[in-house]
């Protein structure tokens, strides 16, 4: 094979074509920022740490290994459809649709709120995404600060929905970064005054005391996303979202045809089948949370936050100092004091297994 020559210079240069071509705020954008791992103790993106034990994994493998990859996902996504229905009780009148991951879901439904002059709202800090979304799709995006607490601003929110008439208002319960459930009586009062649709986010779900399936069936402009990432399947990309079936078939109208891939597809079919495997890691994640709780209580120069999540919120003195010195120990961990002046000095923690913890504690005790 011959090589080809380098790109020639051209007379319309390749900056005029793409100011021609491509919107102007692509340039301030900044693409998605995955910190680099390798060698380290991963503790900054809320993966599951577990993986399946070898007999399951081996079983998986020959499931994969049966997918026809020369064809297109069809009837099969039904089943995952039905599969999470099931799992996640999907009340009767309400129906579901799929993303490739909630990141997809969360475009899909700027992608169905954005008229002009539409605003979507949320607290902060909150998940970045909304916003991202929100603002790729030309959607006003109001972000309104939590309390000091890390508490919903009761007040500051009811006077910016007044305000603002936000088709969509996003709730993320339990919240990221801050891995709190907010107060119920709040959210009930916050979603009776909503204009529009209120989505609740429950991403954290199978490590959370409660949950917001009676909401779905109370409220009719309640949404409610979950997803499979945080469950243990953060590489497959499975989200969902759930709401009147009225509601969900239009949304669903905007899904990418062939979103859920075969692979992602039964992967996802494959551990609904095991369940009790994820439910048991996840039991063992809650159990090492409270342990780490207990541990970062008595650290001095140290305020953990409460977590219904399986993450913990922790301020120190200097975040980027303990940042790079538990990064130079080999733990990664997330500093997410810039995301907000309310998470000034926070680092994000990321619970892992029974070993990482404590390796993750000995360096951040000699990070201080
Ligand atoms: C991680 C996370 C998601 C995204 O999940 P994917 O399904 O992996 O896209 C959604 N919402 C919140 C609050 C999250 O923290």
């Amino acid at each position: 094979m011959t090589q080809l020559p380098p790109p020639q210079a051209t007379d319309v240069r390749l900056d005029e074509r793409m100011q021609f071509a491509l919107r102007g705020d692509l340039r301030d954008l900044q693409a998605y920022a995955v910190q680099p791992s390798a060698g380290l103790v991963k503790l900054d993106t809320m993966e599951n740490p577990f993986r399946l034990p070898a007999a399951l994994r081996q079983a998986l493998g020959e499931r994969l290994a049966a997918v026809a990859l020369n064809r297109y996902p069809a009837e099969r996504i039904e089943v995952l459809r039905d599969a999470l229905a099931q799992h996640a009780c999907l009340p009767a009148g309400c129906a579901l649709t799929l993303g490739n991951g909630s990141d997809e879901l969360i475009s899909m439904l700027s992608l169905a709120g954005a008229v002009p002059g539409a605003s979507f709202l949320a607290p902060v800090p909150g998940f970045v995404m909304y916003e991202m979304a929100a603002r790729l799709h030309g959607i006003n995006f109001i972000g309104v600060p939590l309390t000091a607490e890390f508490e919903l601003d009761e007040s500051a929110m009811r006077t910016a929905i007044e305000r603002h008439r936000p088709a969509v208002i996003y709730l993320a319960y339990p919240n990221n970064p801050t891995a709190n459930l907010w107060d119920d009586a709040v959210i009930d009062r916050l979603i009776a005054t909503a204009p529009g649709l209120v989505v609740i986010d429950e991403a954290y779900q199978p490590f959370a005391a409660r949950d917001s399936l009676a909401r779905l069936v109370r409220h009719p402009q309640v949404l409610l996303m979950r997803t499979m990432s945080k469950f243990g399947l953060a590489g497959v990309r499975v989200g969902y979202l759930m709401g009147r079936q009225e509601l969900i078939s239009e949304i669903d109208k905007l899904r990418p045809p062939f979103n859920i891939s075969v692979l992602n597809c039964e992967a996802a079919l494959f551990a609904l089948e095991n369940v009790a495997e994820y439910a048991r890691q996840a039991a063992l994640i809650r159990l090492e949370r409270e342990q780490l709780q207990q541990a970062l209580a008595v650290l001095p120069g140290v305020r953990a936050y409460p977590s219904e999540a399986n993450m913990i919120v922790v301020r120190v003195p200097d975040a980027a100092r303990t940042f790079a010195g538990m990064e130079q120990r080999g733990v990664l961990v997330k500093n997410v004091s810039a995301l907000h002046p309310l998470l000034d000095n926070c680092l994000r923690i990321t619970v892992g297994t029974p070993e990482e913890n404590p390796l993750m504690m000995a360096a951040l005790k000699a990070s201080l």
